[in-house]
């Protein structure tokens, strides 16, 4: 049976003329899959019962299972979801007052290794599908009962960023056949300025996301090409000045010249000394961007200490004193290892 979830509408419609079905049909069933979230044929009532017995005899519409929940003291909520071939990643939905973000996973275990991140220390199994990306965001929908599409002020899962597991542009066409069905306004409709995609320096790529027209983080960690090396392997093969022409080319093709959010994990005695601040400057002139810096999370086995309060005040300090927005991230989720570059879902490493 074919799962129709990640079908792009173009292709989910040539399936139904291939079947002899009349154009609107297409648009129906996808707004019974992507806008009131059915799963079920059998309730999808506008369409006639012959139709909907011959796509039930076909076709499937499902989202991942949800393997476990965990809520964080602070509302955060991670859960771990197993895809049809039993593969798993872990979705985290971190809210806010009246909004919030869902963070999703791009691929199970990541290959890029950096050298603080948790993830990073899975094997790389596979590339999610296009239906598998969607598929976390309709979870979490599921998980707070918001179908069908509530109007954009009224929602409460306002936001998607994409920094679970795994390097999404390594996995850049189902990412971005998964991006265009979550923003058509026929469906999930989450729109681009609410979408943010992390990468950590596939710069190949990067220019790519401004035809998408969503914002762009880059974990860039370092200032040097000497420290990034160290603790990024994928620096190698793209070095700074192949990133920041990328992250150039991105902001002269996006819309309105969209800020890059550059993410910057603080690690004692690595990156975070005043000198280094003035390298980030430097290294960052001539781009719009906002600097987010984020406390290192450390997980059993990390080889890095994170910064003191003071090392990271500092640290932004100098950034500010030259115009350039640095706030420090605030941590959520940490109980339940929800935080940034916390997860996994290795069989047998779970902590619940
Ligand atoms: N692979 C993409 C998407 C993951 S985003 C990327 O690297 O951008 C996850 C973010 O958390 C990245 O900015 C990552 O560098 C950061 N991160 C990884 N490990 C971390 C840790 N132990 N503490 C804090 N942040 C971490
Ligand atoms: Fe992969 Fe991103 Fe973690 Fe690096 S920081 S290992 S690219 S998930």
């Amino acid at each position: 049976m074919q799962e129709l979830i990640g079908l792009s509408f173009s292709n989910l419609q040539q399936l139904l003329a291939d079947m002899g079905e009349k154009p609107f049909r297409a648009k129906q069933l996808w707004q019974w899959i992507y806008n009131k979230g059915v799963t079920d044929f059998s309730q999808m009532t506008t369409l006639s019962k012959p139709f909907r017995e011959k796509l039930s005899g076909l076709f499937t519409v499902s989202h991942p299972k949800i393997v476990t929940e965990q809520n964080s003291t602070d509302k955060t909520r991670k859960w771990l979801m197993a895809f049809a071939d039993g593969q798993q990643v872990e979705c985290v939905y971190i809210p806010e007052s009246d909004r919030g973000a869902v963070c999703i996973s791009t691929q199970v275990g990541c290959a890029q290794g950096c050298k603080f991140c948790h993830t990073g220390t899975q094997k790389m199994m596979r590339n999610l599908t296009a239906g598998e990306i969607v598929g976390q965001f309709m979870a979490a929908r599921d998980s707070y009962h918001e179908w069908p599409t509530p109007t954009d002020e009224t929602r409460y899962l306002s936001n998607i960023v994409v920094m679970g597991m795994g390097e999404p542009l390594y996995n850049f066409e189902n990412l971005k056949t998964a991006l265009q069905i979550l923003m058509d306004g026929d469906g999930i409709a989450i729109s681009k300025r609410k979408i943010t995609v992390s990468t950590c320096g596939v710069a190949d790529k990067i220019p790519a996301l401004a035809d998408l027209g969503v914002k762009l983080a880059v974990s860039l960690h370092a200032p040097t090409d000497e420290i990034r090396n160290k603790i990024m392997p994928v620096n190698r093969k793209f070095p700074l000045n192949a990133l920041m022409q990328a992250c150039r080319d991105y902001q002269e093709r996006v819309e309105h010249r969209q800020f890059i959010t550059m993410e910057y994990v603080m690690l004692k005695g690595v990156n975070d000394s005043p000198d280094q601040a003035r390298d980030l400057i430097n290294l960052v002139k001539g781009l719009e961007v906002k600097v987010n810096l984020i406390p290192f999370h450390p997980w059993n086995g990390s080889p890095f200490e994170p910064s003191s309060n003071n090392a990271i005040h500092r640290f932004a300090k100098i950034l500010e004193d030259a115009y350039i927005a640095a706030p420090i991230r605030r941590t959520r989720g940490e109980d339940i290892m929800a935080a940034c570059g916390q997860l996994k879902s290795e069989k047998g490493t779970v902590r619940s």
